[in-house]
């Protein structure tokens, strides 16, 4: 074991990066573990393969293969169907280990996170790359699944770090070794290098994130944008984005779920429940400038069982009155047990950014209307401090927050106050 004070050197900083191994198709192993050693794909639900077993991966299937494809050269592939509910939950599993070593922990997306472990080395009297030893081997241990961990000065290393040996990885980028790290990494490799990026670099003669680090500051300042300076920089070892704990913006998905006691077999009580998830997690995704691609919701039986589907809408939409339809049309089917139900869920995920969405959009008078009434309402509600206004479909609930949900008593009645001609909306006096 090295010494402490020779770490502190090695290590200015020591940022943690964890990656889940083909993490989707690992959470299917790891609820079911009769499917360890078989090659499992996921992505049913999109029709490409989104995620794959090793035993997948050494077929030759690779990320975003069409699925039709996939049956048709390997019969003898187990596939899926995205289950979002499942793999948030064991996402937030990771996290919560994650968080015994560190309160730094910052999600990055559904199976990554950093992690700054700086300075706690020392009340645990250990070092880091023990720590991040240790956090692997409980990871694997508690998720049944693999990871790969990379620890470095900055996040970007420590990026570097977990790609370089993956899967199962745990490599070790200590502050002077940084160089015959980067000499292998291709520079189309590097965290935050896009195609168009790595091309022209290419063409001047920047394969490699050695050579990049290796060109002075004004050289890349004249011909990238400010990011690939802070890029060539942490690549370096000078931290310029820390780890932090919770940032908002760069989630990757949002969830609103509740518990009910006494768990329900009514319909209505849980369309209710999730259009009130479904305003919640849209509101959080407007306060961010996002749109989801994607919106999963479930129904978790008393036995702990997860039904849920997912979603793609025509566009992408951080509006609720255009994604209400799909829970009412999809509801029925994720019923088909017949209950009761305890819990009820929200996902959206595949964030992008809102301003990129309109073009998209066949009817943008119609969704540029919707938006600005939504604005008015995040507005009001900003402003009186409380959800004031909501989708009329959610009021009963919201009525009745904390309490047991009970049989909806206005669920027929036609909402009095429309807030200038849109159905969804009802205020709440
Ligand atoms: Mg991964």
């Amino acid at each position: 074991m090295k010494s402490r004070n020779g770490e502190e050197l090695e290590y200015p900083w020591a940022i943690v990066h964890v990656d889940g191994d083909g993490f989707f198709a690992s959470c299917e192993v790891a609820r079911d573990p009769s499917l360890r050693g078989k090659p499992v794909v996921v992505g049913a639900e999109r029709g490409i393969a989104t995620a794959m077993t090793y035993e997948a991966k050494a077929l030759g299937i690779t990320r975003g293969m069409p699925i039709a494809k996939v049956r048709r050269l390997f019969p003898e592939v187990i596939i899926f169907a995205g289950d979002y509910a499942w793999y948030t939950e064991v996402s937030r599993a990771m996290n919560r280990i994650i968080f015994r070593y560190t309160p730094e922990v910052e999600p990055y997306s559904i199976d990554e996170s950093f992690a700054d472990i700086t300075g706690f080395q020392i009340p645990k009297k250990t070092t880091y790359e023990a720590m991040a030893r240790a956090m692997k081997r409980d990871l694997q241990k508690e998720l049944g699944m693999t990871f790969s961990v990379g620890l470095a000065p900055t996040k970007t290393l420590a990026k570097v770090a977990s790609k370089h040996d993956k899967p199962d990885g745990c490599v070790f980028i200590p502050l002077p070794r940084a160089k015959e790290f980067l000499a292998v990494t291709p520079i189309e490799k590097v965290w935050g290098i896009g195609r168009r990026t790595s091309v022209k670099l290419k063409e001047e003669g920047v394969s490699t994130a050695l050579r990049f680090i290796d060109r002075p500051e004004k050289w890349v300042a004249s011909r990238l944008s400010k990011p690939y300076v802070e890029l060539w920089k942490e690549l370096r070892g000078e931290m310029v984005h820390p780890a932090h704990a919770g940032v908002r913006g760069k989630q990757q998905s949002f969830m609103h779920t509740r518990t009910f006691t006494p768990p329900t077999s009514d319909r209505k009580v849980l369309s209710r429940e999730l259009t009130r998830h479904l305003e919640s997690v849209l509101k959080s995704a407007r306060e961010d400038g996002v749109a989801p691609r994607l919106l999963s919701f479930f129904v978790k039986t008393q036995t702990f069982k997860y039904r849920s589907t997912t979603i793609k809408p025509l566009h992408p939409t951080n509006l609720p009155s255009e994604l209400l339809p799909f829970i009412e049309t999809q509801l029925d089917p994720l019923l088909d047990s017949g209950g009761p139900y305890r819990a009820t869920g929200v996902i959206i995920h595949d964030l992008i950014p809102e301003s990129s969405v309109a073009s998209d959009l066949f009817a943008p008078t119609a969704h540029e209307r919707l938006a600005k009434v939504y604005e008015r309402v995040d507005a009001l509600n900003e402003r009186y401090g409380a959800s004031v206004v909501h989708l009329a479909a959610s009021r009963p609930g919201q009525r009745k927050r904390g309490a047991a949900p009970g049989p909806m008593r206005n669920g027929k009645k036609k909402p009095k106050n429309h807030t200038r001609g849109m159905p969804f909306f009802q205020a709440e006096r």
